[in-house]
């Protein structure tokens, strides 16, 4: 195996996620994800103090696919306007862990059985990806006589600029997807709606990148702004939402460098100082959870392999496919043993940390420089609460689901 993956960084952990862990060990109840609510609502403080140079019209949903679990929903669903949901599994749990929340209903694929439970639960905003699900959601709401409020999703173009000096890490606006409508579809749409009495034009959605920074970001709404507002009154419609997505920036090379919420609510207070009158949305995902989880493990192995060390943890990308997913280095912290602990059999070298998985892709941090390493310490992968536990395949090679562990409620 030849990892190609960066180095690890260090990670901090929370003096009650370490505490969480080792109690974790002694209970035999590794690996395990541990949430930390508290560090969540502070997180989740600063991100609303940033939005807040914004003003009102600005509001925060949190798109629920980042993770579903029940304890970050509910402390999560407590600071923002409203959850995006994107099926009907995210929509009957969310409907039963933090029930009252303002919902969006997005994504690709909408049966006619989640929509009708969508307008059953009166969501109040449908994302509306086809002409087809126009279609069929104003027929399902003329069934059972109400109507739904719609935006349409989006694939435009964003200009040159929007990229902006940070880059995007994956633009999906203006290319081929099977996300939402082009431009040529949403024109057809705007027609349409004409004719279906149980769609009311609310506005319009866009979420074409991901992995930007706040000017990037910011300059992304202004582009989907201003199309919303060409498109709207081409078809002489009343735009009175613009939802620009998430994708907001999560640097896993870098924990300690969080998207600047505060840069980012004062330039979207310029934006929306231009487009005055229409209300806008955000639902970003990894950035407000990502940061606020842990899967934490133990050494089960130490091996030197053509002189390079390998710690084989229990667990694996089975439960943690992060890493996998993005083709880069878990950060992670060592803890070592609290009792009994074996000399280090390592000592100020590198070492490249892998689950139990039979397969050179179980890889969650190559080459970390530890100063050292037994069997028996615990491993604290950081940066593990978004798009973590919940992505990976836990069936592959039928080792026991990950403990799941709340501190600070
Ligand atoms: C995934 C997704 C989001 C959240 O993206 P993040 O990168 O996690 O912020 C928001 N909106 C839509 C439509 C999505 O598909």
């Amino acid at each position: 195996m030849t990892p190609t993956v960066g180095a690890a960084p260090a990670m901090p952990v929370t003096g009650a996620v370490l505490e969480a862990a080792r109690a974790a060990a002694r209970d035999a109840a590794l690996p395990a994800y541990i949430y930390d609510l508290a560090h969540l609502r502070a997180h989740l403080a600063r991100i609303r103090s940033g939005l807040a140079h914004a003003g009102p019209r600005l509001s925060l949903l949190h798109a629920v696919k980042a993770n579903p679990d029940a304890g970050l929903v509910r402390t999560i669903a407590r600071h923002v306007d409203g959850l995006e949901v994107a099926s009907g599994g995210e929509l009957a749990h969310v409907l039963a862990v933090a029930p009252g929340a303002g919902l969006a209903f997005g994504g690709p694929g909408k049966t006619d059985g989640e929509l009708a439970a969508a307008l059953d639960a009166s969501v109040d905003r449908f994302h509306a990806e086809s002409l087809r699900e126009l279609r069929r959601l104003d027929r399902l709401a003329r069934q059972r006589g109400t109507t739904a409020d719609v935006l349409l999703r989006c694939n435009i173009p964003l200009d040159g600029s929007s990229a902006g000096p940070e880059g995007a890490a994956l633009v999906m606006g203006g290319t081929p997807s099977p996300f939402g409508m082009d431009p040529e579809t949403a024109d057809q749409a705007a027609a349409l709606i004409a004719d279906l009495a149980a769609i009311r034009f609310v506005g319009v959605h866009a979420h074409l990148a991901s992995g930007l920074g706040p000017t990037a970001c910011a300059a992304t709404a202004q582009s989907i702004l201003s199309w919303a507002e060409a498109f709207a009154a081409r078809h002489g419609l009343a735009l009175e939402e613009v939802n620009v997505g998430g994708g907001m920036s999560v640097d896993y090379a870098r924990p300690e460098a969080t998207f600047d919420w505060d840069e980012y609510g004062r330039l979207m207070a310029q934006v929306l100082d231009r487009h005055p009158g229409i209300r806008v949305r955000i639902e970003p995902g990894r950035a407000v959870s990502a940061y606020s989880g842990w899967y934490a493990t133990r050494v089960l192995d130490l091996k030197r392999s053509h002189g390079s060390w390998f710690a084989v943890c229990a667990g694996g990308t089975h439960h943690l496919r992060t890493p996998a997913a993005k083709g880069h280095s878990q950060p992670l912290a060592v803890v070592p043993a609290a009792s009994g602990r074996a000399d280090a059999e390592v000592a100020d070298e590198p070492v490249t940390f892998v689950g139990q998985l039979c397969t050179p892709k179980d890889l969650l941090a190559a080459d970390v420089p530890v100063e050292s390493l037994a069997v028996g310490d615990l491993v604290v992968f950081g940066m593990a609460g978004a798009y973590a536990h919940n992505i990976s395949h836990t069936g592959f090679l039928m080792h026991p689901e990950p403990t799941v562990v709340h501190v600070g409620e």
